[in-house]
């Protein structure tokens, strides 16, 4: 019996290749050659205006509240169903979270309660494309404009999707994407900042370069560099970026796959689990799949324990997911005390099943066999 991780990180052909390159070129810090060819194929493939390489979503989430000024005494909405980095971000810089629930049938902030969590102190909402699959932005955009308030798109699991044909991380203000290795295209730790605001590149550039005009002197545009804004160190080495090229170069192959393997989980458990209860990831008529996770929603948290460890003692790694960040250790005692009971059900009874590029047809047929028997 093989035992099938959760996740495993893959080369798929030139990442050493491009690494060697990148050392041989003799400059492997920050806004090297495969750094500028990251940025140029996500602004022509996706036609973001402008896009930063960063060391982690987490840091270009960072980067989005440092971007938009946010400070003490500040509100931000953001869903209690994420990764802690979306919402630590801004609690960095003093904000005050205002959690926003999921949709009933699928984790993503559900546009319906956002217009009552809004106060005059609301500066921004990020939103959270969760399993690549897009939040219903229209009416998030048309109540943000309305209001004055800035939309953020944590698209970390999100790349090469898209909302009514629009590529997410184009409709925010801005947009963050990750490649940690558990993503579709990976380097390891790895992050991207979309600036679709043209009025915030330039000091989007200084954040990044520790709060200096080093891109500007870079680029001839001023004669000397200096201290002129707060940052940090936000870019990656180009050994990073080097990795991550040679998975977009394939990234349409990467996709195909993914999405393979996504259709034949569903081939194999469409029929089976509704009889016995357990949901299947919905992806509305407004939203792509992007092959980026297979999930499954239990319908309690006993029959989900039950799942994963028949599936251990198979050696199969079935994980479930976000736990509420409303009901954190860090911040129960600061949330208003609102129930968020869609979120708190994914938080229990949602569990993800392996996935990941090498991840074989007979594997998944292996892994739906043994969900179908323990249920
Ligand atoms: C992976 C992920 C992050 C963090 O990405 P890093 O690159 O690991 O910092 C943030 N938000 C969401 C929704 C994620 O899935």
């Amino acid at each position: 019996m093989t035992r099938i991780p959760f996740n495993k990180p893959y080369l798929h052909g030139r990442e050493l290749v491009y690494i060697a390159q990148a050392v041989a070129s003799g400059k492997i810090s920050g806004d090297g050659m495969f750094t500028r060819k990251c940025h140029q194929f996500f602004e022509q493939r996706w036609g973001f205006p402008k896009t930063l390489m960063t060391t982690s979503c987490t840091d270009a989430l960072e980067m989005c509240a440092l971007l938009l000024d946010i400070r003490e005494g500040d509100e931000v909405i953001v869903p209690s169903f994420t990764f802690v980095s979306t919402a630590n971000a801004f609690v960095l810089r003093g904000a005050r979270l205002v959690f926003a629930d999921s949709e009933p049938d699928n984790p993503n902030l559900d546009p319906r309660g956002l217009e009552a969590l809004i106060t005059p102190r609301t500066r921004a909402i990020v939103v959270v494309h969760y399993a690549g699959v897009a939040c219903d932005m229209d009416p998030i955009l048309t109540l943000a404009a309305s209001r004055g308030i800035v939309v953020v798109e944590d698209a970390a699991q999100a790349i090469d999707s898209y909302y009514k044909s629009r590529p997410l991380g184009s409709l925010g203000t801005l947009a963050t994407f990750s490649f940690h290795e558990t993503k579709n295209v990976i380097a390891g730790e790895g992050g991207l900042l979309v600036i679709n605001n043209p009025q915030l590149t330039e000091r989007a550039e200084i954040i990044r370069e520790k709060g200096t005009n080093r891109s500007a002197f870079f680029r001839g545009e001023v004669d000397k560099y200096g201290w002129v804004d707060i940052g940090s160190s936000f870019l990656p080495s180009d050994i990073v970026s080097a990795y991550l090229y040679a998975q977009l170069e394939v990234l349409d192959a990467i996709q195909l796959r993914r999405k393979a393997l996504w259709q034949r989980y569903w081939d194999n458990l469409a029929p089976a689990l509704p009889a016995k209860g357990v949901k299947l990831p919905v992806v509305p008529a407004w939203a792509s799949n992007n092959g980026h996770m297979f999930y499954l929603v239990c319908e309690s948290l006993a029959q989900r324990s039950v799942l994963i460890e028949a599936l251990k003692k198979e050696g199969i790694d079935a994980v479930f997911h976000y736990q509420s960040l409303h009901r954190s250790r860090y911040y129960a005692a600061r949330h208003d005390g609102r129930e968020l009971p869609n979120c708190d059900r994914f938080a229990d009874c949602l569990v993800r099943l392996p996935f990941f590029y090498e991840l074989q047809d007979a594997d998944v047929d292996r892994i739906c066999g043994t969900v179908l028997a323990a249920l």
